[in-house]
């Protein structure tokens, strides 16, 4: 019989996508890893199993244990999916500009959510760094992986990320491009494709306006998942080379594009990354390849990203809108 023991054994072994109407003819190939083939929808289940996996050898989550991370939905759905399987309660701190059908799917898998506010300051008391640490505090059995710090965050991809891209093209990756989160995809699978490649292979950020990956304050920006207003340790500075920041509007176009014209639905951090993957592209020959993440799928963000009327009020709309005039049926 084919089948697996369970979802965890499902995670990792993403396909890679040639991209072929939002790219030029002109430039390098460009090749997506779409990650919403793993079970939970997103590249982030890939942490949840390792992290788990790993605070289990070390005995910081024991049997009966109670997981609690501010999470903004993706590393939720991981660590719920693979703590359900395993017997643990999970409780996730989300800030509330995180669409409620990203914390209603938390909750569909049998966590706990606390939403907290998201203009208010890190070291504030609500803010959902500190929500999270007082729920440690307070939960007995309680453990908090805290993906911004978890050394098995940069290292789960360092162990399957990089390893699975470097096989899949046959050694012929020559620039890989993610978007900057935590930090952790791009520093664990930029760093093993740096190793094996002898340096060759070129790692690029893609960061939204504002974040202070590309020198910004972490003034608010609307894509979901990726920048900070922080420097999180699992965030390698060392590997990347170059840091491409993208406008929301730049973002969510392209993310509207990628469902239209590539068959891709996926998230805003997803368009973010390929605008930056095609800046560096279209510098390039077609016999350099490009890789690009595609962190997570368009499903959570149906009445964001891909609402017509949210798309408009933001002022992210592809022509500007006109004014009625006499005779057009209102
Ligand atoms: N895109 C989305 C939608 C995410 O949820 C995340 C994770 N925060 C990222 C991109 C960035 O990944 P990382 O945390 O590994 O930098």
């Amino acid at each position: 019989m084919q089948y697996h023991e369970s979802m965890i054994e499902l995670v990792g072994n993403t396909p890679l996508v040639k991209l072929n109407n939002v790219t030029s003819t002109s430039g390098a190939t460009v090749l997506a890893k779409v990650e919403y083939f793993n079970p939970g929808g997103s590249v982030k289940d890939r942490i949840a199993v390792r992290m788990i996996e790993a605070a289990e050898r070390s005995g910081e989550l024991r049997p009966g244990g109670v997981i609690v991370e501010p999470t903004s939905g993706n590393t939720g759905v991981g660590l719920a999916i693979v703590a359900q399987q395993k017997g643990y309660r999970c409780i996730f701190v989300c800030p509330d500009k995180v669409s409620t059908d990203k914390i209603n799917v938390l909750r569909a898998y049998g966590a706990e959510v606390v939403v907290c506010p998201t203009a208010v300051a890190p070291e504030h008391p609500d803010s959902y760094y500190n929500v999270s640490d007082r729920l440690v505090r307070e939960t007995p059995n309680a453990w908090k992986p805290d993906q911004y710090s978890n050394v098995n965050n940069p290292r789960s991809h360092y162990e399957t990320t990089g390893p699975e891209l470097w096989e899949q093209t046959e050694g012929r990756i020559t620039h890989f491009v993610a978007g900057i989160g935590t930090g952790g995809t791009i520093s664990g699978t930029g760093r093993y494709l740096k190793e094996v490649s002898d340096g060759r292979v070129r790692v690029v950020g893609a960061d939204p306006e504002g974040s202070v990956y590309s020198g910004g304050s972490g003034r608010p920006y609307l894509v979901e998942g990726v920048g900070e207003d922080f420097w999180p340790s699992a965030y390698d500075r060392e590997v990347t080379d170059e840091i491409i920041a993208v406008s929301d509007k730049d973002s969510f176009q392209m993310t509207r594009r990628l469902a239209k014209e590539e068959g891709l639905l996926v998230g805003g951090s997803c368009g973010m990354a390929v605008v930056a993957a095609l800046r560096v592209a279209e510098r390039l020959t077609p016999e350099d390849v490009v890789v690009v993440i595609l962190p997570d799928s368009g499903r959570g963000y149906l009445s964001k990203v891909f609402n017509d009327d949210w798309i408009s009020q933001h002022g992210f709309s592809e022509q500007p809108i006109s004014e009625p005039t006499a005779g057009d049926v209102l």
